[in-house]
């Protein structure tokens, strides 16, 4: 299995700190408001690392956090006129509704920054041990970024270069600092903020401090994995490693992993540019499985662009899977014979190689564009060489294979529970009474809610008529 790793800019085999455990550290959200694509798309991407890894038989300690203090919450409370702890909550629960609805695993452990001040202090305070960091007179704590000699090395900047492109914060009021380069480990609090007692001053951590301490609580020193958004490569990231590698003395992480932007009808995607989506807004209209699947339609690498027309072509695509799916199950209830014929075991075992495909495909750096097409492949194999007279041996072999890649990628296109007619029936007229009432609103969601569950309406003149698709 080769990883693209950031750090050596390229594809390296990879190869776990210890046999068949995966330890990864994923970047989570800041929680002040409903997490929009952007933020889904790291989501969707390294839940599917995740699943591939487990699928090779991986034991995958996976840990994402919550920044749950920060200047945007504060400023939200403030707004509200609450604590920042009831719309950071209020958040990671909605956070949270919207991880589940597009079939992402929970973490093993999902930490939150407020609760793990105590490591904080442990590492700012060993940090300034070794002289990697300092307390300006005002109680700001400030790592001495010149004091490692790594720094650079992940998004391959040299340090000179960045003194000159920094030189503007010296004079914005950060006087105080031994240096432009250096940042932020603790800083005072300020009227109604939310702080905590240290040796330096009362106030709270910087941001990139947390995921140093996460990472280290929950996964050790060294870990295998720690994945983002490209745009977290610097600073986020490159301080992550000075901190982490300056206090505990080990490599931080073996591979770096960064998934490239997504933009909306090729923008950037920004609320004053009218261009912003929250997961919450598209999952209203489409099926989530199919904002699922159009994420995983490209390389995590390459940027990806969102737009209505392509959303669409997603849902089509994902159609076909749940659709030839469905038809194999329809086939399996109907089958006359049990066991395979040697032409069906022929044509079992050549089915078997749209797998071995799919798992070169995800083994290149996880190119799950490649992966789908391999699952298309099979799928147009299935509805091409099946039927009536299939046996069931044969029938279920092709099943378990469809539902086995498809899983990988976390698309859920088995229906778990088929509806009972009478429940449709009653959906139906309620549906039309809410036409009656001009209640369209209701109505499509009735449509729509039946849709997600395959169930497809069709107004006739003799009235609705409905099918499973
Ligand atoms: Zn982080």
């Amino acid at each position: 299995m080769k990883i693209y790793n950031t750090l050596s800019k390229r594809k390296e085999e990879f190869e776990p700190l210890e046999e068949g455990k995966v330890k990864m550290y994923v970047c989570g959200p800041t929680v002040y408001n409903l997490i929009h694509i952007g933020n889904a798309r790291p989501m969707i991407v390294f839940d599917t690392v995740r699943r591939y890894m487990e699928h090779k038989g991986y034991e995958v300690n996976f840990v994402s956090n919550f920044t749950d203090v920060d200047d945007k919450i504060i400023k939200k409370a403030i707004e509200e006129g609450v604590e920042a702890s009831v719309i950071s909550e209020r958040y990671i629960a909605e956070c949270k509704k919207d991880m589940q609805a597009l079939n992402v695993k929970e973490a093993t452990t999902h930490p939150k920054a407020t609760q793990e001040i105590c490591g904080m202090l442990d590492m700012i305070g060993t940090l300034i041990e070794k002289g990697h960091a300092y307390r300006a007179e005002d109680g700001t704590v400030y790592y001495r970024t010149r004091s490692f000699k790594g720094y650079g090395k992940l998004s391959h900047k040299n340090i000179d270069d960045l003194q000159g492109g920094n030189r503007s914060l010296l004079v914005s009021g950060e006087d105080q600092k031994e240096d432009s380069l250096d940042f932020v480990l603790w800083k005072p609090k300020k009227d109604g903020e939310p702080y905590w007692e240290s040796p330096w001053c009362n106030g709270r951590p910087g941001w990139h401090i947390e995921c140093s301490v996460m990472s280290k609580r929950y996964l050790g020193d060294e870990i295998d994995i720690h994945a983002g958004g490209e745009d977290l490569i610097f600073p986020h990231h490159e301080n992550e490693i000075a901190q982490s590698e300056a206090a505990n003395g080990k490599p931080f992480a073996k591979y770096w992993m960064h998934n490239a932007f997504l933009n909306i009808d090729n923008r950037k995607m920004s609320k004053s540019a009218g261009n912003f989506f929250t997961v919450r807004d598209i999952i209203e209209k489409y099926d989530p499985q199919v904002l699922r699947f159009f994420m995983l339609s490209a390389h995590y690498r390459s940027p990806l662009n969102f737009s209505a027309e392509l959303m669409d072509a997603a849902k089509n695509g994902y159609d076909r899977i749940v659709t030839s799916v469905s038809n194999l199950k329809y086939l399996l209830e109907n089958a006359t014979s049990d066991t395979m014929s040697e032409e069906e075991k022929k044509l079992a075992e050549e089915a078997k190689g749209f797998t071995a495909k799919f798992d070169e495909a995800m083994d290149d750096d996880f190119n799950t564009a490649d992966a789908i097409a391999a699952i298309f492949e099979l799928v147009k194999f299935v509805n091409t060489n099946t039927d009536a007279e299939s046996s069931r041996e044969y029938l279920s072999s092709l099943k378990e294979e469809l539902v086995m890649l498809s899983d990988i990628c976390g698309l859920l296109v088995e229906k778990k529970q088929e509806m009972l007619d009478s429940d449709i029936e009653a959906l139906i007229e309620e549906r039309q009474a809410a036409r009656k009432a001009k209640n369209f609103q209701r109505a499509d969601e009735i449509r729509n809610e039946l849709l997600s569950k395959g169930i497809v309406l069709e107004d006739t003149r003799e009235g609705v008529k409905w099918k499973r698709a």
